[in-house]
């Protein structure tokens, strides 16, 4: 099994990569944004719950998250891996995650970070609202939320995951086509 995780700054490109990556190598891609919004449209009562953070661009809390996530996993089957988008993002996140992985006797392959400077960052996201309709995205007092989120609790994670080994940072600029090649390389590489 293959097991990455996908990180990066909002709006880096982790999930429109890891689209791709999922079908050229058959994993199963798990974005816990995706999850947070479905619950949300579909007024499930975890979704009323989260609601708030999403509409501020904070981090929603980790119990909330990590249990949210382990249910997707239980819900697979025969999987030949997994892409993590969007997770972990705190430390606490990250050691549940490797608690996780051990009980079920995981390996994690990679965490693979998309780096893109800050500004392009912010030009993406608001081109992205206009077509997406994600509030989060059109909104720049939210979108310096979520960085400054990401700053303050995310990046604390490139240090924990370079002691252990595992973190791979790819230039994230260029073609979506010249990125995912970087990545293919990558994934051969290491795996
Ligand atoms: P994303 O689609 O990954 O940009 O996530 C959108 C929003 O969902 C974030 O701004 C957070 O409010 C929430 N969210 C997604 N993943 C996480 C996570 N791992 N921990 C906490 N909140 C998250």
């Amino acid at each position: 099994m293959k097991n990455f995780i996908f990180f990066g700054k909002p709006g880096a490109g982790k999930g429109t990569q890891a689209q791709r990556v999922k079908q050229k190598y058959g994993l199963i891609h798990i974005s816990t944004g995706d999850l947070f919004r479905k619950h949300i449209a579909n007024k499930t009562s975890l979704g009323k719950s989260v609601q708030v953070y999403l509409d501020k661009g904070a981090l929603v809390p980790d119990r909330v998250t990590i249990d949210m996530l382990e249910n997707e996993f239980q819900s697979a089957e025969n999987p030949k891996g997994y892409i993590l988008d969007g997770f972990p993002r705190t430390v606490g996140q990250a050691k549940s995650l490797e608690r996780f992985f051990n009980r079920l006797k995981l390996n994690l392959n990679a965490v693979v970070s998309i780096e893109v400077d800050r500004q392009l960052l912010i030009d993406r996201l608001l081109n992205r609202g206009k077509i997406s309709g994600r509030t989060d995205d059109l909104d720049i007092v939210k979108i310096n939320n979520r960085f400054q989120e990401y700053d303050l609790k995310t990046n604390p994670l490139i240090e924990f995951y370079q002691s252990r080994n595992l973190f791979y940072p790819i230039d994230g600029h260029g073609t979506i086509h010249e990125i995912s090649q970087r990545l293919y390389e990558l994934i051969d590489h290491i795996s």
